[in-house]
């Protein structure tokens, strides 16, 4: 079964050619300065990308005893809607019993939808697609405790390896570990001193 969990190599080189990883001179909306930006929904806008992609992060799931041996009293949780796709696929795939996700309300707090309540949701497994800062998950995980759920798993596709590897006590499962160069601002980054175009990233 861990043979089956495709290489982080092999993963990389499906997120190059489907587009989800780019290599060019980008500056985020915090006025970082980046060689690399992955845009995640470009491989998972075809089907059997996604589907390898969620199967693989399944496995490393299925592989805790916590976890197995609770499903399918399980919910798979995204915090985001960049993550939906990862959370269907990774049900799918351990045939867990439900499905939330989170979204940002027009005032930036994180919220599952109303009429979610207290005592409804499984012990939860939260998934995004990538993982940058871990406060997406952060936020997750406060809600789903507010809503009396206990987390037992949490992992990603990719996860830059500045951001924790522990949500709490539970350790963050994920296909790469991406060593992400960022640069606070223009005047160290290698790129801005080469001249190179920027690229505008909005997330
Ligand atoms: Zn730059």
């Amino acid at each position: 079964m861990v043979s089956l969990i495709p290489s982080p190599d092999t993963v990389m080189q499906t997120l190059t050619r489907t587009g989800a990883f780019r290599v060019g001179h980008f500056v985020y909306p915090t006025g970082k300065h980046s060689p690399h930006y992955f845009q995640m929904p470009l491989a998972f806008r075809y089907y059997d990308t996604a589907r390898v992609l969620a199967v693989a992060l399944s496995r490393k799931f299925r592989l805790e005893r916590d976890i197995s041996s609770q499903l399918p009293k399980i919910a798979v949780i995204s915090p985001s809607s960049g993550g939906i796709p990862v959370a269907f696929g990774v049900r799918d795939a351990l045939s867990s019993e439900q499905i939330y996700w989170a979204e940002r309300e027009a005032d930036g707090k994180r919220m599952f939808r109303q009429y979610v309540n207290q005592g409804e949701v499984n012990p939860c497994i939260i998934v995004d697609d990538i993982i940058r800062t871990g406060h997406a998950l952060e936020e997750t995980a406060t809600l789903v405790k507010e809503l009396g759920a206990t987390i037992i798993g949490c992992g990603a596709i990719v996860r830059f390896t500045s951001a924790p590897d522990h949500l709490e006590d539970v350790p963050i499962k994920a296909l790469v570990e991406f060593d992400a160069h960022m640069y606070d601002t223009a005047d160290l980054c290698n790129d801005c001193k080469e001249n190179a175009p920027v690229e505008h990233v909005r997330f």
